[in-house]
């Protein structure tokens, strides 16, 4: 999926933009869990196209003086993303902080679509004439609170989206990621999974730019690391600030086929990590659990079951992951990571046959009657599977406002204790037979 940034000096209305553009996507998981307050990053869609939308205006670097800010944000923009809006204010014409923005896209390659806001209406469309003397071609006039204009700019962004990237369509790699709080020790994990292990050094032209994701075969599976913030060493400004990390994190999650959600087993679980992993439940994507620095945990034999419940306890819609306890430090169990990881992944991938599934479903039905409103009883017709990563079933019934959201969930563990599916989400959709 392409990455588009909203990039602009301060109070042009970015944050108008990327909600217009985003639209109501705020699911029930990612909102419990927290990640949609003052969203910058999420997915959006125009026409056939897919994307994701980083609002740089979001990410705010400390008390840096205005300009640092400013720049740091289309750095950003220019590092995390493939196509860039450039955003300006109709209504104040073009500022020294529109012209010290441009001054820093001009270094980039990436295609730059210059959009002027607040242009509400036709008779005002002279004000972007000005605008050419940025130097980006055509401006496009868009009203954010009018919602004007925004169909021919996505269309402009979309037609500079790159070819689809060559990593995207190998199947037959495993991807994952590690994601957790600074510190809880990624980088070391990362480090004593790869011990041994053969990295192949091949840069893939084409693949996203500033990630340095990590190739390497474990027992003739392929597998590849996607890199985080965390990860590297920290250069620029912004990549201390949590916004930016949280950037990273949530994008290192979309390009995922399994989240390792890092928890430090000295200091147990914190609010971010129940956020990211929300996030990563909600894309679909195989969750395991990792609590590292086990080494120096104090314990007992009742430690690990303390902190089993800790966890289930606290991400209630994760019952599914596995857990593992491993020291990067001494490597205690840390070779027991790639099979579960490979587990994960071929439960996330897994497709289950028709008739093995309908069986299922129809021996559930029998043990518990589907419900029934008004004198009106559920009919399940047929099941089938219509996707993987994750699974995704769809129910054929009768009335599908009949379906009770605790019938769904009885038939979901019916369907987990069947085919285990441990790690990955499921998702069943209700649907009226034509
Ligand atoms: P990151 O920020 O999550 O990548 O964390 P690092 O890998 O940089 O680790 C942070 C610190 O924790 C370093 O000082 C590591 O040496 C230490 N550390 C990492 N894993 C372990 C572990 O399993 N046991 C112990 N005792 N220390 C660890």
């Amino acid at each position: 999926k392409p990455t588009v940034a909203i990039v602009g000096r301060p109070n042009v209305g970015k944050s108008t933009i990327f909600n217009r553009i985003v639209g109501e996507r705020i699911s029930i998981v990612e909102d419990v869990a927290g990640v949609t307050r003052d969203r910058i990053y999420s997915s959006a869609d125009w026409l056939a196209h897919d994307f994701n939308l980083i609002d740089t205006g979001g990410i705010q670097i400390g008390d840096a003086p205005f300009l640092d800010q400013i720049r740091s944000q289309a750095e950003i923009a220019i590092a995390e993303s493939d196509v860039i809006i450039f955003l300006t204010n109709g209504r104040e014409g073009v500022t020294d902080a529109d012209e010290h923005v441009a001054k820093i896209l001009y270094k980039t390659k990436k295609p730059v679509i210059l959009a002027v806001n607040k242009v509400d209406n036709p008779d005002m469309r002279e004000m972007i004439y000005d605008f050419y003397s940025l130097g980006f071609g055509d401006p496009f006039p868009i009203s954010g609170s009018h919602g004007l204009g925004l169909g021919d700019l996505l269309d402009e962004v979309a037609a500079n989206f790159p070819d689809v990237d060559a990593e995207e369509i190998e199947d037959d790699v495993i991807r994952f990621s590690l994601i957790g709080r600074p510190n809880v020790g990624k980088s070391s994990l990362v480090n004593a999974l790869l011990g041994e292990e053969r990295v192949i050094v091949s840069e893939i032209a084409g693949t996203t730019r500033d990630a340095i994701d990590t190739p390497y075969v474990h027992e003739g599976q392929k597998y590849k690391i996607i890199d985080t913030a965390g990860m590297r060493k920290k250069g620029k400004i912004y990549e201390s600030t949590e916004k930016y990390s949280q950037l990273r994190a949530l994008k290192a999650i979309d390009r995922s086929d399994v989240v390792l959600i890092v928890i430090n087993g000295e200091e147990g679980i914190r609010e971010q990590d129940k956020r990211v992993a929300g996030y990563a439940e909600d894309a679909g994507k195989g969750v395991m659990f990792v609590v590292n620095k086990w080494d120096i945990v104090e314990k007992d034999n009742k430690t690990m079951n303390k902190f089993i419940e800790d966890i289930r306890g606290n991400f209630l819609f994760l019952d599914y992951a596995p857990i593992a306890f491993v020291s990067a430090k001494t490597k205690q169990r840390v070779n027991t990571l790639f099979d579960r990881i490979k587990l994960v992944s071929e439960n996330h991938a897994l497709r289950i046959q028709s008739s093995v599934l309908n069986e299922v479903v129809e021996d559930a039905v029998a043990r518990n009657p589907a419900p029934s409103e008004k004198g009106k009883r559920l009919r399940i017709y047929y099941a089938t599977q219509v996707a993987v990563k994750p699974p995704t079933f769809v129910v054929f019934v009768n009335e599908p406002e009949i379906m009770h959201f605790s019938y769904e969930r009885f038939l979901q563990n019916r369907l987990r204790e069947s085919f285990g599916f441990e790690g990955t989400p499921i998702r069943l959709i209700t649907r009226a037979r034509s």
